[in-house]
């Protein structure tokens, strides 16, 4: 059932960030608030399963032509023995769902859902979830609104300018000096538009970071939906395309919040909430 694995991860980037003194140590309470409930359903669960398992077959003719008790059970269940439907309510670390309408898909407090894109670099087809890995970084999914993000006055470029603005934007805010831009707040961001329509110089330098030891350029921040056939991340995740909106993953991969695309302020004042000022 992988809940062992679930608390793991849970605790995981919690101890990270104290450690690195990027958080207060109050953080660490979260992990019983989270993983309690988990533990109790698990225990419910455990014992029903049991009493499945050991009640006397039914040989009655009816019930020898239906599926036995324990398989419907197990697959009516399967989210939950998968470990996919833990899903945490709101906390300083897990937002309210006032703008959860921007983005259906993506539940507030729900393990984060990939879908297919397409890299916009090598218009390559991969899934945003597996470019995404376990290493204590928050995410920051910016779904672009329906308009052009190569024009300047496009709301893609004010986010970028107050993320990384040169006056002390709100990603340096909470980055170590001195570390990648991307160590603590990874922006990854999605385009309604097909690679083959946007050029990569007129987009946000800022999407291009130069980063790791040799200050190799990242080309995987850009993300184009997917047109082919059914797989639109913006019609599969239910994201508003005429607002696009912002989807703030933690570092364990539940969404923490969903925000509306120029929310600025919101954003800085939650992560606030999480994270100490560098
Ligand atoms: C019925 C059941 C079935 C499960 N099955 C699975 C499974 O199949 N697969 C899976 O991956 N996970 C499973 N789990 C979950 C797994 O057991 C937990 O995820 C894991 O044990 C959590 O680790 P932990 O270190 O946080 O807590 P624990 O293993 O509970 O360790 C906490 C320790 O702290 C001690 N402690 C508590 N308070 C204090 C205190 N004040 N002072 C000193 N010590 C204290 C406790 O005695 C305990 O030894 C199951 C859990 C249950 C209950």
């Amino acid at each position: 059932m992988n809940v062992s694995m679930g608390d793991a991860f849970n605790l995981g980037w919690k101890l990270v960030a104290v450690l690195q003194g990027r958080s207060t140590p109050d953080l660490l309470h979260s992990y019983s608030a989270e993983r309690q409930a988990v533990a109790q359903d698990l225990i419910r669960f455990d014992h029903e399963w049991s009493r499945i398992m050991s009640e006397r077959p039914d040989t009655t003719p009816a019930a020898q032509q239906a599926q036995p008790r324990f398989q419907q059970y197990f697959i009516r269940h399967g989210r939950y023995t998968a470990g996919m439907s833990v899903t945490y309510p709101p906390s300083a670390l897990t937002g309210t769902a006032e703008s959860q309408a921007l983005a259906t898909g993506f539940p507030i407090g729900a393990r984060f859902h990939s879908a297919p894109v397409i890299r916009l670099a090598d218009a390559k087809p991969v899934e945003l979830g597996h470019t995404i890995t376990a290493d204590a970084r928050w995410r920051l999914f910016a779904f672009c609104p329906a308009e052009n993000p190569m024009d300047p006055g496009a709301a893609l470029h004010r986010l970028c300018t107050a993320l990384y603005g040169a006056d002390g934007g709100l990603v340096a805010r909470f980055t170590p000096a001195g570390a990648d831009v991307d160590a603590v707040i990874d922006l990854r961001v999605i385009f309604q538009q097909n690679s083959r329509d946007l050029a990569l110089e007129h987009l946000p330098a800022t999407l291009l970071p130069a980063r790791g030891r040799l200050g190799l350029r990242d080309y995987e921040k850009m993300f184009c939906a997917d047109h082919s056939g059914g797989r639109d991340i913006f019609d599969l995740r239910g994201i508003d395309r005429a607002q696009g909106c912002l989807v703030v993953v933690r570092p364990d991969q539940h969404v923490a919040h969903v925000l509306p695309f120029a929310a600025h302020d919101r954003l800085a004042d939650f992560l606030a909430g999480i994270m100490i000022a560098a």
